[in-house]
């Protein structure tokens, strides 16, 4: 977003949206928070809450919908800021409140690269029964692993470029980790052994054919890592025909998965690996991020 990687980003952009805070002011029409509640915004600040897809539960999908950063509102005047911010004022229908045994750093992350990873496992069937491979192990799919984990699923296998990620994934609560560019034979050995593959990594040129040899008859890929420009590896008809797969995709997820993803992590304990960092070392954050270096994910603290 800060470079324009997906379409013309309506300039200035501050692109913080996982957010934490109390909430300071309601509008008389908001049910679910009270003035003092520790509240949470992810990507999201508004969708028309009308159309088919808000009443059946994918206002993530709304065709109206707002982000919390880098958007213009519908009046086609103002524009979202996101948080990086003393204040946000956010549709109180995208607010979520944080259960209290989830402290506020943890809970940040969660809310946009966490539901990113949990949404599409839930609604593929992650569970028990279920093998699951979670492709690049970064912020979003250090998420993956955990929630896979919590759901259920009998297996879980991260799969990313390099060795030196094993023992963290293994640490995370992976049963297996394949390390695509080191380990020999990766593609043959583990063959039609998942179910369910999410995603995360954003790559033109990552192994997709490989990827996809990986999932069973009847196996489900699902892309959220979403690359500057949108191209993904070409995938040839019959990878898809002779293997009986489906490949989709899915877009972070809504304030009521939010809400069950939180308490999922409130009931399991589950604690994301962050670095929490002062706010005013946001710019320097991003230059690090760049470069791969969080493990797994920043957190500003204002
Ligand atoms: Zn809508």
């Amino acid at each position: 977003m800060l470079s324009s990687g997906w379409g013309p980003t309506p300039y200035p952009c501050c692109v913080g949206h996982e957010i934490v805070g109390k909430a300071v002011r309601v509008g008389k029409e908001v049910k679910n928070i009270k003035v003092g509640d520790r509240v949470g915004v992810g990507a999201q600040a508004q969708s028309c809450l009308e159309c088919v897809d808000c009443k059946n539960g994918n206002m993530t999908y709304c065709k109206k919908a707002v982000n919390t950063y880098g958007s213009i509102y519908p009046n086609q005047k103002d524009k979202s800021y996101g948080g990086y911010s003393n204040y946000n004022r956010t549709h109180g229908a995208f607010v979520v409140k944080i259960p209290e045994k989830i402290e506020s750093a943890d809970a940040a992350p969660m809310l946009c690269g966490g539901v990113t990873v949990y949404s599409p496992l839930v609604r593929n069937g992650c569970g028990p029964g279920k093998t699951v491979g979670i492709v690049g192990v970064g912020g979003l799919g250090h998420f993956g692993v955990l929630f896979a984990k919590a759901l259920g699923a009998d297996r879980v296998v991260g799969i990313s470029r390099k060795n030196d990620k094993r023992d963290d994934v293994l640490k995370l609560g992976a049963d297996k980790y394949i390390a695509t560019g080191e380990d020999k034979d990766w593609a043959a050995e583990n063959a039609r052994t998942l179910d369910l593959i999410i995603c995360t990594v954003s790559s033109e040129k990552m192994p997709m054919t490989e990827y996809l040899s990986l999932l069973k008859v009847g196996g489900t890929f699902i892309q959220v890592g979403a690359p500057d420009g949108g191209n993904l590896p070409p995938i040839n008809a019959f990878t898809l025909i002779a293997n009986g797969i489906k490949v989709g995709g899915s877009l972070i997820g809504t304030p009521q998965e939010i809400e069950e993803m939180l308490q999922l992590a409130a009931d399991k304990g589950i604690k994301p690996w962050i670095e929490v960092r002062p706010m005013k070392e946001a710019n320097q954050a991003i230059i690090d991020f760049e470069k791969g270096l969080p493990r797994y994910r920043f957190v500003l603290e204002n």
